[in-house]
């Protein structure tokens, strides 16, 4: 069982429990991005068996009739094991997606699968003529070359400022030079981008500064937040924009939810408060 400090972050260790929350979440005007959590799977049988968990969550999600779609990482349907047991398994999602109208998200993971990640979305996005969307980071020097191509393509694109520690040659070091270059990757998009814009941070100046390019270019956009983080601002944001919570799942939550509590002293301060049950 996951312990109280956890479930901030994490919203149950199966489906059932996962879903759930998302009910309570549609409640509040907020749609779900489930993520089963895995990565780095070593063996195509534990990339195989989280492949077939996200195809019945699927199935599970439509029998709900909750408003959420679902997120997956490259390496935890098989991509250490090889690209194409990850480009068979990607297609499995992909393809109960849309079987079910379920729209899938692929996260992005450090920079050595950028370009297999961005290849295998391309040809999903074609297939599907935009049922699928990909994660880019603006701390990658590469991405706002990567966001011309994107440009071209049906699907959507979430832009985050990134989560892996990346070589300096290539990556924007240090708090201020990546805001930078999110601001300039989120004019582009909203300049150059059909379909709509996913804005996955919860850092106030970008979201108004998203704001500020929607109202200037009027390309629609989505706000995308972390389950447990800045709850109430997702809850008032969806009276003026659509937003999704990132809802992640799943018996493998310590790592997860180590990650939040080292990311921020707030969140390792709320987490000492429950232990210490004030
Ligand atoms: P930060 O730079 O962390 O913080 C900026 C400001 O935001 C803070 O000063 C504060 O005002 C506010 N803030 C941030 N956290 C809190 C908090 N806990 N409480 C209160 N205020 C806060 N990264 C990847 O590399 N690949 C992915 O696929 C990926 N997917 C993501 C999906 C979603 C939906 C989200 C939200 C993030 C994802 N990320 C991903 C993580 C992302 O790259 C960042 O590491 C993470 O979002 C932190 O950056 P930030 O923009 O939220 O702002």
């Amino acid at each position: 069982m996951i312990p109280p400090i956890a479930s901030n972050f994490v919203a149950g260790e199966d489906a059932a429990t996962a879903i759930d929350h998302i009910r309570d979440c549609n409640a509040d005007g907020v749609a779900g991005i489930l993520n089963l959590l895995g990565e780095h799977y070593e063996t195509r049988a534990d990339a195989d068996a989280d492949t077939r968990a996200y195809v019945d969550l699927i199935h599970d999600l439509d029998e709900a009739g909750v408003d959420a779609c679902v997120s997956v990482k490259p390496s935890q349907i098989g991509l250490d094991v090889g690209e194409e047991a990850f480009r068979e398994n990607l297609a499995s999602i992909v393809d109960a997606g849309q079987k079910r109208d379920c729209f899938v998200w692929i996260d992005m993971e450090d920079h050595t699968t950028t370009d297999v990640t961005l290849d295998a979305f391309e040809h999903h996005a074609r297939e599907t003529d935009g049922d699928v969307g990909v994660c880019v980071q603006a701390n990658l020097k590469r991405t706002r070359d990567d966001l011309e191509r994107l440009a071209e393509l049906p699907g959507k694109v979430r832009l985050v400022k990134g989560a892996y520690d990346e070589p300096k040659d290539i990556a924007h070091k240090g708090g201020e030079a990546v805001d930078e270059a999110y601001r300039d990757c989120i004019e582009f998009a909203f300049r150059a981008f059909d379909d709509g814009v996913a804005v996955g941070s919860h850092d106030p100046a970008m979201l108004e500064y998203a704001a500020e390019m929607h109202d200037e270019y009027g390309t629609p956009y989505e706000v995308q937040m972390l389950m447990g983080v800045r709850e109430s601002a997702q809850r008032d944001l969806a009276g003026d924009v659509p937003v999704y919570q990132y809802v992640p799942y799943g018996n493998k939550w310590f790592s997860y939810f180590y990650r939040r509590i080292r990311e921020r002293k707030s969140n390792a301060l709320f987490a000492l408060r429950a232990i210490v049950g004030r």
